[in-house]
């Protein structure tokens, strides 16, 4: 019987993957499985999406435990995908449900896109109907059709289109913006050396996200998009607008197309007739680089993984506690939280985008895309104009200045700062080295085209943890004044949020320090206040899972146990996501503390598994998540216990993880940021209001709070936010991992 902690006993699931394949349906569906059987349900595959439940036999198989291991790195989908024409027709889900009641399978998890939902709830609608023809035609028996009177379902979003209403972020679209945004990286380099343009193409036929967020992400020079149609004379602006970023200090021009662009009259733009437009306005040789297929391939990012598995979690816990009657929802993200959405409302207004771009109603169409499109595609235009807007009286001088470790986006964000500042009206200044660069006056003017090439990793005006002292403030007074630096621009980490606050709150001893300071979160760690993630998190968070992705295959020829440790000092962000994308058994954290009785309940669980066939184990540490149990003792430990069953790695990742070129996400986050702090300064400097301030993304909307609210947040003791909203996950780790605690 079905009991809270078991709420799967007696309930089969079934799953399937439908639709265009995206990367990250295997880590939901390793979820789904994984989850299922730690709450003691049954899963089934439907293998070739609907067509195998149409078929039965072969195509539905029960899944262990076994079947979905080593699948969380694996691109497409290994329970196959296809359009099934049968699944369209009644006769087709008639026999579906037929196959489904022999089996007793009444829940169903289908990942898939806005077709593959729709269907979904086709079929649910039609359920008892299809149940009561199958009773009469002697298919199933009255006692089983009674048995599952209504079908319960859970849908998640695989589409690496990221194109529906409702959800931020669909499964595929972050690895999907990965593959583009590093060929654009790759196209941005041989274009430069030769002063060539490209013109890329990428998917997305009614929807412009992969092409606008990657035109961003690459610092591209024009983007075509099928929400936002150009003006007529688009072509003239577009070639205007290369020549001026040349002559601005550009090498190269880059053009992004989605594949469903279209101009006003609502004909298609292809790649091919802008390479023409280009040849010809510009008299200089342009390629055109057709992403395809490639976008599609490749294994899913570490957002891509986590956050499926989080899905397959969620979708799980759903439909077992669906009752019948109940109308299942699609699952998906809201910010950083899992949010359900009426299936049907959710297809509904994914449909709408198409047709009001057809019936020319642009801006209804971009307000259905969400906040963070509109603000991107603002975003955008603003970024690609290297010319000063007229100074008007609110030119200032704005300094920008690093601290705390280094986190790879650092470059990208100062680069963002300076071209949009420049852009609006603004000297922009760089500090060198950190606050002890502001004291010694290292603050020289930067133009649009010393920043150009900055979205690569680190960052060029240098960052040091050093936090001034009270005594360093009359120096730095000394030379914001000599400067005449009237804000500055802080973007970096603890320490450089430590230093703000310190300058803020001596400003009546120190008058110089009164002035504007927003601080924007730029620390792999991912601990400070005010923000769900920092720029560089997500970047750090793929170099570990590629680096535990390398360990893993290195271990694959002998029984081995690896303790991995990240960085994070005693925040264990990198830790519990990277275990959960790498697809660790273990994750020890501070913020949970490691227990000698949970070492022991590890060792032993870990020699009977080994004792039973498993070939590879694999622990993520956070690097203080204890001062006495450190990676090494782990290793001894698990070492010394092994009684020769499998022998034992550490592996410290250190520094690598400072040193990744940004994330897509990282470099639109960073984007993001610098403008809304910069839009904050607009207002100071209007005298609306008179704060400084920090800011951040909270459930996916960029927020800021006055500087003096600071150590409300943060817990000084342990560097960290008070709340942290990623600890949510850790009993999705739990029923993932299979581990002792
Ligand atoms: P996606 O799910 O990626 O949007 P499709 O629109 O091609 O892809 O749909 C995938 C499959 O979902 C279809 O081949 C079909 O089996 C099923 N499907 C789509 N729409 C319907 C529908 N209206 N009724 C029944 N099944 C549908």
């Amino acid at each position: 019987m079905a009991s809270e902690a078991n709420p799967g006993v007696g309930k089969s699931i079934g799953i399937l993957t439908s639709g265009g394949d995206a990367p990250g349906m295997n880590p939901a569906v390793r979820a789904v499985v994984r989850t299922a059987l730690s709450l003691g349900a049954t899963v089934y595959a439907m293998y070739e999406g609907y067509q195998g439940m149409i078929d039965g036999g072969p195509g539905i198989r029960e899944l262990t435990w076994e079947d979905v291991s080593g699948i969380l790195g694996q691109g497409g989908t290994v329970i196959g995908t296809f359009r099934s024409k049968d699944f369209r027709e009644y006769s087709g889900r008639k026999r579906a449900a037929a196959n489904l009641i022999t089996r007793g399978i009444d829940r169903l998890i289908v990942i898939g896109g806005d077709g593959s939902l729709s269907g979904l709830d086709q079929f649910r609608s039609e359920w008892t109907q299809i149940l009561a023809e199958l009773v009469t035609e002697q298919t199933i028996t009255a006692e089983q059709a009674a048995a599952h009177p209504a079908l319960m379902f859970a849908g998640l979003v695989g589409s690496i289109d990221n194109d529906l209403v409702g959800t931020d972020m669909t499964i595929g679209a972050d690895t999907a913006l990965h593959r583009i945004t590093s060929a654009i990286d790759d196209l941005s380099s041989t274009a430069a050396s030769h002063q060539r343009s490209f013109v890329v193409e990428v998917m997305g036929r009614h929807c412009g996200y992969l092409a606008l967020m990657s035109a961003i992400a690459g610092a591209c020079d024009y983007v075509l998009i099928p929400e936002l149609p150009p003006e007529p004379d688009w072509e003239e602006q577009m070639c205007a607008e290369l020549r001026r970023n040349r002559k601005a200090g550009r090498r190269d021009s880059m053009v992004v197309v989605a594949e469903g662009a279209r101009d006003r009259q609502g004909q298609p733009i292809t790649s091919e007739y802008v390479r023409h437009v280009i040849e010809e306005h510009l008299g200089e040789g342009a390629r055109t680089t057709i992403l395809g297929h490639v976008q599609r391939g490749g294994a899913p990012s570490a957002y891509d993984r986590w956050a499926s598995t989080w899905l397959g979690y969620e979708a799980v816990c759903e439909v077992l506690a669906a009752e019948p009657g109940s109308v299942g929802p699609v699952i998906g993200f809201r910010g950083n939280r899992i949010c359900r959405v009426p299936l049907v409302e959710a297809v509904a207004r994914t449909r709408q985008v198409p047709e009001l771009i057809a019936a020319g109603d642009y801006d209804q169409a971009m307000a259905l895309r969400g906040g963070s499109f509109t603000e991107a595609a603002r975003i955008f235009t603003e970024m690609v104009h290297p010319s000063r807007i007229d100074a008007d009286a609110g030119s200032k001088r704005v300094a920008i200045i690093h601290g705390g470790g280094l986190a790879p986006g650092m470059n990208a964000a100062a680069a963002d700062a300076v071209r949009l500042g420049i852009s609006r009206g603004h000297t922009m200044l760089g500090v060198q080295g950190g606050f002890p660069g502001l004291r010694d006056g290292a603050i020289s003017e930067l133009e649009w085209a010393d920043v150009e090439g900055w979205v690569v990793g680190g960052a060029d005006l240098g960052t040091r943890r050093t936090v001034p002292s009270v005594a360093d403030l009359y120096q730095i007074s000394r030379s914001l004044e000599d400067n005449s630096i009237d804000a500055l621009l802080v973007i970096g980490g603890w320490n450089a949020y430590q230093a703000a606050y310190l300058m803020h709150s001596e400003r009546e001893r120190f008058p110089a320090c009164g002035l504007p300071i927003v601080c924007v979160p730029a620390s792999i760690d991912n601990n400070l206040p005010g923000s769900e993630l920092s720029i560089g998190a997500d970047t750090a968070l793929n170099v570990i899972t590629e680096a535990i992705d390398r360990i893993k295959t290195s271990g694959q020829a002998s029984r081995r146990a690896f303790v991995v440790e990240t960085m994070g000092r005693q925040c264990g962000y990198l830790a519990l996501m990277s275990a959960l994308s790498g697809g660790a058994e273990r994750v020890y954290l501070h913020e949970e503390g490691i227990s000698l009785d949970s070492l022991i309940a590890d060792v032993a669980w870990l020699r009977n598994s080994f004792a039973a066939g498993r070939k590879l184990f694999l622990a993520v540490r956070n690097e203080d998540a204890n001062p006495l149990y450190t990676t090494d003792f782990l290793a001894r430990l698990l070492e010394q216990e092994s009684h020769g069953l499998y022998d034992v790695r550490q592996n410290i990742l250190g520094h690598v993880q400072q040193g990744g070129c940004p994330s897509p996400f990282d470099r639109l986050l960073a984007v993001r940021l610098v403008s809304r702090a910069l839009d904050l300064l607009a207002d100071v400097f209007a005298g609306e209001t008179g704060e400084s301030y920090y800011l951040g993304l909270v459930e996916s909307k960029v927020t800021h709070r006055p500087m003096s609210h600071m150590m409300e947040e943060m817990d000084t003791e342990y560097r960290r936010p008070k709340e942290q909203w990623w600890l949510a996950l850790r009993p999705v780790m739990k029923a993932v991992a299979d581990a002792a605690v």
